[in-house]
């Protein structure tokens, strides 16, 4: 037989390689991993969710994290025309963290990937995947850095290269996702923000008092700077003749809370832009690789789901490939797939009645029992796996819910 030079490769550095490397290490597995970029690099994706506090600590990462200085984070703020409503995450109904932090993502995907590094982690960055080939022992990839060009076997292959998506385009597993295609600007401003009622403390969400589609986020660093970004129906954006930093600006401008809050902030960066990035795959795994996340599904960030199910899902497959390089028999649908699957289906009833309007009818209503309160609330501080909580057991409760608080 012959021998692979890893166990595993993990194809990328972000969070999801980062946390799966981390973990493979930790149970003394030989692991590589190649990121195209050098970091830090910029990265879309900066509110975090508590959820993702569980999966942190479990790795050994959450000190870092801590010590980095980010953004407290307790909650999510929403906001339309002149209404104003919020969730606390410490009243959630699912147990375990309440809070988090808001990141700029280059230096918090640095911090997890040198955690990953400092256990053994072997890192190659500016080291890009281009083929994969697979025969009955192994896995081979080629690899491209500025210098050469190589052949690396491993005994199994983990792509977590997020909307790079590695091995969806080389084995042809792309497949469409059923939302609408939207495109999505963003840059990092300097917010002055000086009204002493604004909370700095939660994401911001608004949405466009005329088109329920379009929606915003502010969410503020702990540095004196802010990300903000708009989400518009890809026809519209399209049909624009403004620069993309116009347009955004345009479109913070018919905002109440945000255009006010922002009247003195500095747009003193680039304005960076992604379409139609919802995206699914045929299978989140294969005899010799599984997909993590966003190189698998990835619905639509109004939720901030997009980290936490990287972070799910390196925690899952971690585990089932820690079983199966010692040689016991996993099931990658039962133990990975499935489990996996469970969370991001709770957070697609979610999504798809944002954009259908109901639940922002459930989150504008000014009275909310406490209860259905805490439910919510749990899911959108990530707790989308815990089937205890009755909106996760049957998602689709949501709707039942809208019509109660449309009356
Ligand atoms: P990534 O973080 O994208 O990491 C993938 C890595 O793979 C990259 O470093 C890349 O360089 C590397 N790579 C790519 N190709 C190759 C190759 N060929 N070879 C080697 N390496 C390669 N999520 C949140 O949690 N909160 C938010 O507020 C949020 N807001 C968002 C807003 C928008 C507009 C969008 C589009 C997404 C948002 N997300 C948010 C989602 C979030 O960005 C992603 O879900 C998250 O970054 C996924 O992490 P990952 O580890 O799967 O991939």
């Amino acid at each position: 037989e012959l021998k692979a030079d890893f166990d595993a490769i993990v194809i990328g550095a972000g969070p999801a390689g980062a946390m799966a490397s981390s973990l493979l290490v930790d149970q003394g597995h030989n692991v590589l991993v190649l990121e195209k970029q050098h970091f830090p690099r910029f990265s879309i994706g900066e509110s975090l969710l508590p959820q993702s506090m569980e999966f942190l600590e479990a790795a050994g990462m959450l000190q870092a994290v801590v010590e980095a200085g980010f953004q407290y984070k307790n909650g999510a703020a929403f906001s339309e025309k002149d209404t104003y409503s919020y969730f606390d995450f410490r009243k959630k109904f699912s147990p375990g963290w309440g809070t988090t932090y808001q990141v700029q993502r280059a230096q918090f995907d640095k911090v997890l990937a040198d955690c990953a590094q400092a256990k053994g982690a072997d890192i190659r960055y500016g080291h890009s995947v281009t083929a994969f080939e697979e025969n009955n022992e192994q896995v081979q990839l080629s690899v491209s850095s500025a210098t050469n060009t190589y052949k690396v076997t491993a005994k199994f292959v983990l792509d977590a290269s997020g909307f790079g998506r590695v091995l969806p385009k080389l084995l042809a597993l792309e497949k469409d996702s059923a939302l609408s295609p939207r495109v999505s600007l963003f840059t990092h401003i300097e917010d002055q923000i000086t009204d002493p009622q604004f909370d700095r403390n939660k994401i911001l969400i608004s949405v466009h008092p005329e088109n329920k589609e379009i929606w915003y986020w502010l969410i503020p660093f702990s540095n004196g700077r802010a990300s903000v970004g708009v989400v518009l129906p890809r026809e519209l954006y399209d049909n624009h003749n403004e620069d993309n930093k116009a347009l955004l600006q345009h479109y913070i401008g018919k905002t109440e809370l945000m255009n006010k809050s922002l009247a003195n902030a500095q747009f003193d960066s680039d304005v960076g832009k992604m379409d139609g990035y919802s995206c699914n795959v045929k299978s989140l795994y294969g005899d010799k690789f599984a997909l993590l996340g966003n190189a698998g599904e990835f619905l639509d960030p109004v939720f901030s789901s997009g980290v936490t199910i990287a972070l799910k899902s390196a925690t899952l497959a971690a585990q089932v490939l820690n079983k199966q390089l010692k040689g016991e028999t996993v099931d990658w649908q039962a133990q990975y797939a499935q489990p996996l699957q469970k969370g991001i289906d709770t957070f697609r009833v979610f999504v798809e009645s944002w954009y259908d309007g109901s639940l922002q009818d459930v989150i504008f209503k000014e009275e909310k029992s406490d209860a259905i309160e805490g439910m919510i609330s749990s899911i959108l501080a990530g707790y989308a796996w815990d089937t205890k909580n009755p909106y996760v057991k049957t998602p689709t409760r949501l709707k039942a819910l809208a019509e109660l608080c449309r009356g």
